[in-house]
């Protein structure tokens, strides 16, 4: 399969009067052309910044892309000048933010805001930034398009403004679209709608989609691949079948303990304690204070990634054949 992104051993940092955060610490994905991969962790994992990091915005002071690499197509977008970045992002690359009404400018018409990216990055004309505009408004599924255009967002619900932001991420015809959080704001309804729209642009544009989410609810319906990641680190990636019905991290697994079910007997378990300080993070697993299963060697050395299958890797000491052996042991004695 052609991977369209390579995400390689990426760190980022900010610098603050307090230190230096560790935001993201060693990241390594790939997506695949026309998968929706999903990276899934609490505030704070770092799953934002990577998103940003790969669109170029991490702010620099106080941020900085301290290591690593970011392949799009083979090219390495860490290495671009500003004007380059420009040039890519919302043509190439677009972004879906979390908040749909903050993302749109409240002084300017929705026809104006949709056509506004095509006529920079495309240079057409208006009348073919109109058609174009109508064509989209008519793909996110928009009613009376022609009359909407004129119409300012506060003139549109939360759920039809997602509409208009995803249009407008779509317009220049992208070929990676991110997602971050993109129903959090919205209610449950409408989120239902705005992710079976995600599904049909993705089956008409053959769009490859990143999507940010601390929801497993959200994943599961659209996702082909998950990440999930901890303390600015992947400790666990797999297609969705393996890490819903076969997790090994136990983050992973308290994840999904956490999220309520219809069919699930007695009270949601949440997972206990808080993430680490990424002022100074922890030098072994950085879920040992957390984890119900920790070892003396997961507080000491942070534990490789073991490969389970094709698609199925996790970084966790109860992967490594001596913990095996070890538990083995326990459980036949
Ligand atoms: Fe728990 Fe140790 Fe695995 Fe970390 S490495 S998740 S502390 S068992």
């Amino acid at each position: 399969m052609e991977k369209i992104l390579e995400v390689k051993d990426l760190h980022v940092t900010f610098t603050t009067y307090g230190g230096t955060v560790q935001a993201v610490r060693g990241v390594d994905f790939h997506l695949n052309k026309g998968e929706t991969l999903a990276i899934v962790g609490e505030s704070g994992c770092g799953k934002s910044v990577t998103s940003n990091a790969i669109m170029g915005l991490i702010p620099n002071p106080p941020g900085k892309i301290s290591g690593g690499k970011i392949l799009f197509k083979g090219k390495d977008l860490t290495k671009l000048q500003e004007k380059k970045m420009r040039s890519i992002r919302g043509v190439d690359i677009s972004m879906i933010f979390q908040d749909p009404m903050t993302a749109l400018n409240p002084t300017l018409t929705i026809g104006t805001q949709l056509m506004e990216g095509l006529k920079q990055h495309r240079k057409v004309s208006d009348k073919e930034a109109k058609k174009r505009a109508l064509e989209m408004m008519d793909l996110v599924g928009i009613p009376n398009p022609e009359e909407r255009m004129k119409q300012y967002p506060h003139q549109f619900s939360g759920g039809m403004r997602q509409r208009i932001v995803i249009a407008i991420a779509l317009i220049c015809e992208p070929e990676l679209l991110i997602a971050d959080e993109p129903t959090t704001a919205l209610d449950v309804t409408i989120q239902a709608q705005i992710l079976e729209l995600f599904e049909k642009i993705q089956e008409v544009t053959g769009v490859s989609i990143i999507l940010i989410t601390h929801d497993l609810g959200v994943v599961a319906k659209i996702a082909d691949r998950i990440a999930v990641m901890y303390a600015g680190k992947i400790i666990e990636t797999g297609t969705k079948r393996e890490i819903f019905y076969k997790p090994q991290h136990p983050y992973t697994r308290g994840l999904l303990n956490s999220v309520p079910r219809l069919d699930a007997k007695g009270k949601l378990k949440p997972i206990d304690g808080t993430p680490p300080d990424l002022f100074s993070p922890p030098k072994g697993c950085p879920f040992t204070a957390r984890c119900p299963m920790a070892m003396e060697v997961c507080n000491k050395i942070y534990p490789g990634s073991t490969t389970l299958s094709d698609s199925h890797s996790v970084d966790c000491w109860l992967q490594d054949e001596r913990a095996k052996q070890l538990l083995a042991t326990m459980v036949t004695n």
